[in-house]
């Protein structure tokens, strides 16, 4: 068996994209009389700011030798745009089973979709493997081709993505597809196709909008469901087609991390409670900040003053292009026991989606008189309250209980703001309930 990575043949300017070069490859390798097993699309780290939007990376499994399929691999390089600068492609090609890749390929690959890591990494790693290794430009690309080579063995949750391209001619051009047919289509496989339009704004979320060759990309768990939908969607000539099996929507990018450890450029899971109440700002993005811990913090239900203690407190965004997003994360209250999921960059947690593990119910409110209905007042310090008409008295504040219009369970962005990795909620397997975005 063999592995071809391939990683950064996109180009913003000239439309050239991964995906396309992988088909492109699985192409040459068919037509080399080899069989391709499957195409891999792996989204890496989300936060790397000097890739494309999507950060992906390609495999091509096949039964060519690595000897023959690496000449087809120098030559896909070659249909990359190497004349934007910021275009650096690379391929490497492992000569061994998808999952019989070294440990130390697969960790690698863990690790570019979790962290940053750098050309060098990859070209020793590539090297020490014996696996040949081809790039243009500065090289950047083998980070993701060395990844997608190891990405098989180092991870296993997987969905799928079935991808139709436009006739080159077309590329650049206006996307003619009838949205009436890819709702009607997508409504008739959900769940087992996800975000393929969202529904509250009618976006076909699977037509991009960038200048490159894909047409649509139909994503969900069920391989022929996916390509049910592509068959049913009403559009301009496709070119070519191709499922690939891909870690899109599965959350692999997120690790266990708390207020204190966080760290730019990676995303995490975070237990916390919420310590400064949600704030809309200028341009509608909300913000909050969270404390650690999933414990409430002393005293009162509702911390007093949650700004003047000395506990690490991390911010949280909602962007505004999460849209009714927006919405669940201003019901959150302080003293809310949450979960939080994304990445942090400039020391701000963009969330992606959130679990509600305890919501406050009570607030504390001076007690009314049991006579005449009216609010009792202080009897001085320590001393209750009391109400003067009545002789009446209660011993201190008493809980008043709160209207909240969230409830327990994970919440999550809708399908137009999600990203490529995030896992939708439909696909299940949280812990609590959830409240499905579609
Ligand atoms: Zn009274």
């Amino acid at each position: 068996m063999t592995v071809v990575g391939l990683d950064d043949t996109d180009s913003r300017e000239t439309g050239m994209c991964t995906t396309y070069a992988a088909a492109d490859l699985a192409e040459r390798i068919r037509d080399a009389g080899g069989t391709v097993e499957r195409l891999l699309l792996v989204r890496l780290n989300p936060a790397v700011e000097h890739k494309t939007r999507g950060n992906a990376a390609l495999a091509v499994h096949t039964d060519l030798d690595a000897d023959r399929a690496a000449p087809l691999a120098r030559e896909t390089l070659d249909l990359a745009q190497t004349d934007d600068p910021k275009t650096n492609p690379g391929a490497v090609v492992a000569d061994c089973a998808p999952d019989g890749v070294p440990a130390r390929v697969a960790d690698f690959a863990l690790d570019a979709i979790r962290e940053i890591q750098d050309p060098t990494t990859a070209t020793l790693l590539a090297d020490t493997a014996g696996f040949a290794r081809f790039q243009r430009g500065d090289g950047r690309g083998l980070v993701g081709a060395l990844a997608a080579v190891g990405a098989w063995s180092a991870l296993s949750d997987w969905t799928y993505e079935h991808i139709a391209y436009r006739e080159p001619e077309r590329w650049g051009s206006d996307r003619c597809v009838d949205a009436e047919s890819v709702r009607a289509a997508a409504d008739s496989r959900y769940p087992a196709v996800w975000d393929t339009v969202d529904r509250a704004s009618g976006y076909p979320v699977c037509v991009p909008r960038t200048p490159c060759p894909i047409l649509y990309g139909i994503r969900g768990d069920d391989p022929d469901a996916c390509r049910a939908v592509a068959d049913a969607i009403e559009s301009e000539p496709v070119d070519r087609r191709a499922t690939f099996v891909t870690n899109q929507g599965t959350d692999v990018h997120l690790q266990d991390g708390t207020v204190e450890t966080v760290a730019d450029d990676s995303a995490y899971r975070i237990d916390g409670t919420v310590a400064a109440a949600p704030e809309t700002r200028e341009g509608g993005h909300v913000f909050l900040s969270v404390a650690d811990g999933g414990e409430r913090p002393e005293g009162s239900r509702v911390p007093a003053d949650p700004g003047s203690d000395g506990d690490a407190r991390l911010q949280c965004a909602a962007f505004e292009p999460t849209k009714r997003f927006r919405d669940r994360v201003r019901a959150l209250r302080v003293g809310d026991r949450v979960t939080v999921c994304g990445e942090v960059a400039d020391g701000t947690l963009k969330l992606e989606k959130f679990a509600v593990r305890e919501l406050v119910r009570t607030e504390p409110a001076t007690p009314t008189c049991p006579d005449c209905g009216g609010t009792m007042s202080s009897a001085g310090r320590g001393q209750g309250y009391r109400c003067r008409d009545c002789s009446t008295s209660a011993d201190g504040k008493v809980d008043r209980p709160i209207e909240r219009d969230l409830e327990p369970g994970w919440y999550e962005v809708p399908p137009v703001a999600r990203r490529h990795i995030s896992k939708p909620l439909v696909r299940g397997g949280f812990d609590g309930m959830t409240h499905p975005e579609r």
